[in-house]
C-alpha cells in the first residue's frame, strides 16, 4: 500500500500528538502552525491519566516522568480557613505546558513530521485537501483540523457546531515559587473567598521551581478579569498569595469558560479533533489529556486496515461517548461552582470529584 499522507492544521498538544502517532504508524505528516513560533501558552497543566496513557502509547513515559511533578496532596481553604486536605495521589501529575509541548514536538519530528510555522489553514475539503491562507490547496489522504477552541474549519467542510460561553472566566499566570517557604506550597491549594463577590484561586505547583495560579471570577468583574493582573485587588482578597502576586513581569492570560460540540467529527477524509471538536470548560483540567488520547485512538483505528472513511466512523462511534461524558462532567462542575451565580464549593462533592478523577482507568 502506498504511504499515506496527512496535513494537520495546528501544532498544539493535540496536533503534535497526532503527528507523532501518525508518523510512528508510517504516515508522512505535515503540520501547519499559524503562529510564528512553536509554543504552548498557559503556564502549567495537569496531565491526567488519559494523557498519561496517550504518552505511554507513544513511548514518551520516561520523558514525561523526567519533567512531571506530583503535588503533595490537595487542600481547600475558604476565607483563609483550612477545610479539607486530601493526601498525595501519585496519579496526579502536573507539568509546565511548554515542557509537554516540547516533548510532543520532538516526538513528532523523530517520527518524521514536517512542521511549518506561520502557515494558516483556512479550509478543509472532504476529499482530504487542506487549504491555506496563501491559497495553496494541499492534497492528502487525511486533512485534519487540530487548531483549537477558536477553529472555524468545521464550517468550511459543512459541519456547523454549537459554541457555548459561560459567565465565569479565569486568568492563568506562571510564577517562580522559590520565594515561598514551607511544605504547604508543595501541594495544590484551592482558595475560595466569599466577600462582596465570590473569587477563587487554584494554586498548582507544576515543577520543583514553578507554580501556576488560576485566578477565577465572574467575567463581569472587571478588576478580577484585568490583565496584567490587578495585584492590589487579588492580594486584598488572598493575602496568603501576596508574595506571589507581587512578582513583577509575570505574563498572564484571561480565558472565558466555553464548550464546543460538533454533530460529527469528520466528513469524508476531513477530520476535526481536540478543542476544535470537543472543547470543554477547564473545570476538570482535562481537555488536553482528552485530546491526546483521542488522537492516539484515531491513529489506532486508521491502522486497522479499514478504509479511512470506515476507520473514522469506527473511531467516532467508540470515542464520542467517552469524550462527551468528560465534557458533560466538566460542564456540570463548572456550573455547580459558578462564581457568577454566587455558588459555593460543596466540600463533600469536592471529595467525590477528587477521587473520581483519580480513578480514571490508566490501562
Ligand atoms: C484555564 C485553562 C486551564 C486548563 N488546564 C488544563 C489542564 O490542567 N489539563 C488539561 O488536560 N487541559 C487543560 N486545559 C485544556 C487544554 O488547554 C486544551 O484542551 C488543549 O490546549 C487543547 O489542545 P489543542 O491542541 O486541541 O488546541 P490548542 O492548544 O488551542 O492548539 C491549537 C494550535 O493551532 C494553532 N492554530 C489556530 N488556528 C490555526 C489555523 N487556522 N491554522 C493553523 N494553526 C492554527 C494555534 O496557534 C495553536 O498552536 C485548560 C484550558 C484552560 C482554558
Amino acid at each position: 500500500m502506498a504511504r499515506r499522507h496527512a496535513e494537520i492544521a495546528g501544532a498544539g498538544i493535540t496536533g503534535l500528538t497526532l503527528a507523532a502517532a501518525l508518523g510512528q504508524a508510517g504516515w508522512s505528516v505535515r503540520v501547519h502552525e499559524s503562529a510564528a513560533e512553536l509554543r504552548s501558552t498557559g503556564g502549567g497543566l495537569y496531565l491526567r491519566t488519559d494523557g498519561q496513557q496517550a504518552a505511554r502509547r507513544l513511548g514518551l513515559s520516561d520523558q514525561i516522568a523526567d519533567v512531571a511533578f506530583t503535588p503533595d496532596g490537595f487542600e481547600v481553604r475558604i476565607d483563609g480557613a483550612h477545610h479539607a486536605l486530601h493526601p498525595r495521589n501519585d496519579a496526579t501529575r502536573t507539568m509546565l505546558r511548554n515542557e509537554l509541548h516540547a516533548i510532543l514536538l520532538r516526538a513528532a519530528k523523530r517520527a518524521g513530521a514536517e512542521i511549518v510555522i506561520a502557515s494558516k489553514a483556512v479550509a478543509l475539503v472532504d476529499d482530504g485537501q487542506l487549504v491555506l491562507a496563501d491559497g495553496s490547496r494541499l492534497e492528502a489522504d487525511l486533512a485534519i483540523a487540530a487548531d483549537g477552541v477558536g477553529s472555524r474549519l468545521p464550517e468550511t467542510v459543512g459541519i456547523a457546531g454549537q459554541r457555548q460561553r459561560y459567565d465565569d472566566g479565569l486568568i492563568r499566570v506562571l510564577l517562580n515559587r522559590a520565594i515561598l517557604a514551607g511544605s504547604q506550597w508543595e501541594r495544590t491549594i484551592d482558595f475560595w473567598r466569599y466577600g462582596d463577590v465570590a473569587l477563587r484561586v487554584l494554586y498548582t505547583p507544576c515543577s520543583p521551581t514553578h507554580c501556576y495560579l488560576c485566578l477565577m471570577s465572574a467575567i463581569d468583574d472587571a478588576r478580577a478579569s484585568a490583565v496584567p493582573i490587578d495585584v492590589a485587588y487579588w492580594s486584598e482578597n488572598f493575602p496568603e498569595l501576596q508574595p506571589l502576586l507581587a512578582i513583577p513581569g509575570a505574563s498572564a492570560r484571561h480565558d472565558r469558560y466555553g464548550k464546543i460540540w460538533l454533530p460529527r467529527w469528520s466528513k469524508g477524509r476531513a477530520v476535526i479533533i481536540g478543542d476544535a471538536a470537543h472543547g470543554m470548560p477547564s473545570s476538570l483540567g482535562r481537555g488536553a489529556s482528552v485530546g491526546m488520547l483521542n488522537a492516539v485512538e484515531l491513529v489506532d483505528r486508521l491502522s486497522s486496515g479499514a478504509t479511512i472513511e470506515t476507520a473514522l466512523h469506527g473511531w467516532e462511534l467508540a470515542q464520542r461517548p467517552v469524550v462527551e461524558e468528560v465534557q458533560a462532567e466538566a460542564e456540570r462542575v463548572a456550573l455547580a461552582r459558578a462564581l457568577s451565580a454566587g455558588n459555593r464549593i460543596d466540600l463533600a462533592e469536592r471529595d467525590g470529584d477528587v477521587h473520581a478523577l483519580q480513578a480514571t482507568p490508566s490501562a
